[in-house]
């Protein structure tokens, strides 16, 4: 995809720092650390999100953020990881290259990724689950 900057990462066309690759997905640092080893695990080709990635793609990419988690582990002994993907603008993607954030996390970091919750919705379950059949 032309000015896809995930596109010109994995062809080496723009800088990245690897942390792991294989034939399918890449994981690099993120440029705006939100923690030391923010990383991202993309896919080396093209996909904008979860929903026009197939799952086939998908599984070569959840993969490796496993592999790259237990990196971590191992050699750095994190044990309090975040994984997030945001799908469409709405959901906060800001870079239409599906991507999974890992967001590795220890007390007294600064960071706080909660959301506003609305147990009161809880009476509409039974009507949302019927929509779906
Ligand atoms: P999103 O909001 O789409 O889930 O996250 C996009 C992420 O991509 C952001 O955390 C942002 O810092 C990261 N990012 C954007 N451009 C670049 C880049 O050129 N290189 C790297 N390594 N990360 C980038
Ligand atoms: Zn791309």
């Amino acid at each position: 995809m032309i000015n896809c900057i995930f596109c010109k990462i994995v062809k080496g066309e723009a800088n990245s720092w690897k942390i792991y690759e294989t034939e399918d997905a890449y994981a690099f640092l993120d440029i705006n650390p939100a923690n030391r080893y923010h990383t991202l695990v993309i896919p080396k080709k093209h996909y904008t999100n979860i929903f026009d990635i197939p799952e086939k793609e998908l599984s070569a990419v959840t993969t490796v953020v496993k592999k790259v988690c237990k990196l971590y582990e191992e050699k750095l002994g994190i044990s309090n990881i975040q994984i997030i993907s945001n799908s469409g603008a709405e959901a906060q993607q800001e870079v239409f290259h599906l991507h999974f954030h890992i967001l590795p996390r220890k007390r007294g970091d600064g960071q706080n990724l909660r959301w506003i919750t609305h147990p009161e919705w809880v009476q509409d379950f039974d009507r949302m689950i019927e929509k779906l059949k």
